[in-house]
């Protein structure tokens, strides 16, 4: 035995409790996933499941579960998981599903969905101290909810949470008095949550690109100003996608996204808007699968913001509905021009939690289908996408007028 582990951070009340120590202020920087040296695998004799990541350095790090569904949450600043896939760690019975990526900036997550609750026993990460290489192990036992469910939640720690955003401020009526139009763009997915995977691509990458690119179309077009609710390959929540909106002051929000469908051939765009009853059980599922990637984010969505709540939907009181569902016919109108296609049923609805703003007029554009051959080859290719821009530009200037025409007899 040459190697002797440095056992740096021993327990886990410690980490939580204590100030940044000299060692963990001396780790960080990008530690390289080491996947042959790496898993998830069930101890001998029913005594819990083990978790063994072999980084190439050691890096700030910290453990918590949370609960509906069960989930353990690893954050780390930070870890380059190299491409692989996830699902190759997992060797145990006790875990359905493993998701690694980038959370926000300088964050890198794994989520583990657990088959049972699982409370964490021990946890440590060693240091070797000839190479420097790191082992992060934790032993995982069998609890009874009662228990796991009174110890989940995500810590509130300064040194890994964000500041509390500004508060909400009232948005006003913009475009029509001469100034520009204020475009929130929502590249969907990305981070950890790669949103549909088809042929090698990602929807997260693939809605990243056409974003930047619709981004420069409408500044060169004139008369908007337009802001993304990400600009890199990072995990955004729902709900901190329409407080961006809201931050930004936006007058629209045009959420993009290309999903990929689980039976049957789509073509063509669809425009979404909010609605409490679906429009077709399609995309009802299409919502709820938006919502889970959240929580395979190892989003903890029991601990809701109450200044969102604030900001969300009251159909009834507003008159943002009516705005969503006429921007989303003129985005249609633009786009079909603009490409000559459009999905059969190009408009539709559900409850996507994204679309929940009460005051911003809000769409879910899916820009194609990654799943039809066709749609994957158009979304690759920038000329087609140049003309999807123009044609989302073209809408927007259209719903400009209308809404405009429509504002002022709303006010007579
Ligand atoms: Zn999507």
């Amino acid at each position: 035995m040459t190697r002797r582990f440095l056992s740096i951070i021993a327990c886990l009340a410690a980490l939580a409790a204590s100030p940044l120590t000299a060692q963990e202020r001396a780790l960080g920087g990008l530690a390289r996933l080491d996947a042959e040296n790496s898993a998830i695998t069930d101890r001998a004799w029913g005594r819990g499941t083990e978790v063994t990541l072999a980084l190439s350095q050691g890096v700030p790090w910290r453990v918590f579960t949370l609960s509906d569904p069960a989930r353990l949450v690893l954050d780390f600043r930070e870890v380059d998981w190299g491409g692989v896939d996830p699902a190759t760690l997992d060797r145990s019975e006790a875990i359905s599903e493993v998701h690694t990526g980038a959370y926000r900036k300088g964050w890198s997550r794994l989520v583990a969905l657990l088959e049972t609750p699982m409370a964490v026993e021990q946890a440590g990460l060693s240091l070797d101290p000839e190479t420097g290489a790191a082992k992060l192990r934790l032993r995982l036992a069998e609890t009874d909810a009662e228990t796991f469910a009174a110890r989940a939640g995500a810590p509130r720690d300064p040194r890994w949470d964000l500041p509390d955003p500004a508060p909400v401020r009232a948005a006003a009526r913009g475009g029509v008095e001469g100034r520009p139009l204020r475009v929130m763009l929502d590249p969907g997915h990305g981070g950890i949550d790669p949103g549909a995977v088809y042929g090698g691509e990602t929807e997260a990458n693939l809605m990243l690109i056409f974003a930047r690119e619709l981004k420069e179309v409408l500044l060169r077009a004139g008369g908007f100003e337009v802001s993304m609710t990400r600009e890199d390959d990072i995990f955004v929540s729902l709900e901190g996608r329409i407080e961006a909106a809201h931050d930004a002051n936006a007058d629209v929000f045009l959420s993009l996204h290309a999903d990929a469908l689980a039976e049957g051939i789509a073509r063509g765009a669809t425009v979404y808007t909010l609605a409490e009853e679906a429009s077709d059980a399609a995309s009802a599922a299409l919502a709820e699968r938006h919502d889970r990637d959240d929580i395979l984010a190892g989003l903890d969505l029991a601990r809701t913001d109450d200044r969102v709540a604030g900001v969300l939907m009251d159909l009834a009181r507003l008159d943002t509905a009516p705005r969503s569902t006429g921007l989303a016919r003129a985005l249609v109108g633009g786009i079909e021009n603009a490409t000559g296609n459009v999905h059969k049923r190009p408009l539709r609805s559900a409850g996507f939690s994204v679309l929940k703003s009460a005051d911003i007029p809000s769409v879910l554009i899916e820009v194609g289908y990654l799943s039809t051959p066709q749609e994957l080859r158009n979304l690759r290719d920038p000329a087609w996408r140049a003309g999807m821009a123009a044609g989302i530009r073209d809408g927007l200037q259209t719903w400009l007028v209308e809404d405009a025409a429509l504002d002022g007899l709303r006010r007579q």
